[in-house]
């Protein structure tokens, strides 16, 4: 594992039993073993290629907004898609931009263009990696209605290839990335042109309607639940009177059911016992299933070891 270091080193900055919290939303979590900043596709390629050649486990990160790693920590390399990555550049009605670019930064970028279509990722704190490998939506607009092309890498071959939209098949918080394993290097956005003050008055509209449902003054990873069909997760969640309920650092929000918040020194395993609890009691009392949206990896503290 030392070697590795010395090997990703040559293609990017890497830093050691770093605290994933300061690097997702949440603020809470264990350590990578080893975390990787790539900054352009050569050096993705080749961390790519060094990290399968020693074998160890990896996972690809971008603006941490909706991951949270277990307080074992990660026994291998985390990637994260860096600041290298953030280029956006408009094209007529289309908006070509990096998978590290922010969501929020593409948003403003295509207001400032009169381009409609994208106010509804306004607020989510995404990377546009993140936002098309999950299908990001809100407000009844989704990535998949806005997105042309994907420009992914194969991280088994090092090849590249660019994907039509329909290729992904994107669904509810879903792409067919989850199986093929491609990472998002870029995307094309094609949008239509509008109404620069109707865009302005849309983005607000949805950022006064976050500001004031989300409990965003605390840290989170946002809706903690998916939306199981024929439900509404917080819906289901609040009539399951959980609303404040706490383990540790972790609550379910008293503002809004579906966010589970970070009140100050959670533990990954609060957040995790707080999901069981919530799931057990809406099953008792619903009969639904409660998936987690958010991305959970990494090991149970104490099983981290053998890489170390
Ligand atoms: C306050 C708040 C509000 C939110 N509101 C919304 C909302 O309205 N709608 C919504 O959909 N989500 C929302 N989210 C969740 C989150 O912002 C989105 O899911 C976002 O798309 C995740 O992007 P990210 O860059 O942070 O991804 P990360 O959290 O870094 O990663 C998420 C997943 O994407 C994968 N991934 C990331 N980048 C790449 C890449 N380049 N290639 C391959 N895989 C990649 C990761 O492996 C991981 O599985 C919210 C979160 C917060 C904290």
């Amino acid at each position: 594992m030392h070697d590795l270091a010395t090997r990703l080193q040559q293609y990017a900055k890497v830093e050691t039993n770093v605290s994933m919290a300061d690097y997702t939303s949440f603020r809470a979590g264990g350590c990578a073993r080893y975390l990787a900043f790539s900054e352009d596709e050569a050096a993705l390629i080749a961390v790519m290629r060094e990290v399968q050649e020693a074998g160890v486990p990896y996972y690809v990160t971008g603006n941490g907004s909706n991951i949270l790693v277990r307080d074992g920590g990660f026994p291998g390399v985390i990637i994260k898609i860096a600041d290298g990555f953030s280029e956006i550049r408009t094209d007529g009605e289309m908006i070509v931009a990096g998978a590290g670019a922010l969501l929020s930064t593409i948003a403003k970028e295509a207001a400032r263009q009169s381009l409609t279509g994208l106010e509804f990722a306004s607020g989510i704190p995404g990377s546009l990696g993140g936002a098309v490998y999950m299908n990001a939506g809100a407000y009844d607009g989704e990535m998949k209605n806005v997105l042309e092309t994907v420009r992914l890498l194969d991280p088994k071959t090092g090849a590249i290839r660019e994907a039509k939209v329909e290729e992904l098949e994107l669904g509810y918080r879903y792409s067919k990335l989850y199986e093929t394993g491609e990472i998002i290097l870029g995307a094309v956005i094609r949008l239509q042109t509008g109404d620069p003050d109707e865009i302005r008055s849309r983005i607000r509209d949805f950022t006064e309607r976050r500001t004031t449902k989300q409990p965003l003054v605390y840290p989170s990873a946002g809706s903690f639940f998916k939306r199981p069909q024929g439900y509404y997760a917080g819906k289901l969640v609040q009539d399951a009177r959980l609303k404040g309920l706490t383990v540790g650092g972790a609550q379910v929000s008293t503002l809004h059911s579906g966010f589970v918040i970070n009140i100050g020194g959670a533990t990954a395993a609060d957040i995790i016992s707080l999901m069981h609890l919530v799931q057990a009691r809406v099953k008792e009392q619903f009969g639904v299933d409660l998936e987690p949206e958010v991305r959970i990896i990494g090991v149970e503290q104490g099983e981290s070891d053998s890489l170390a």
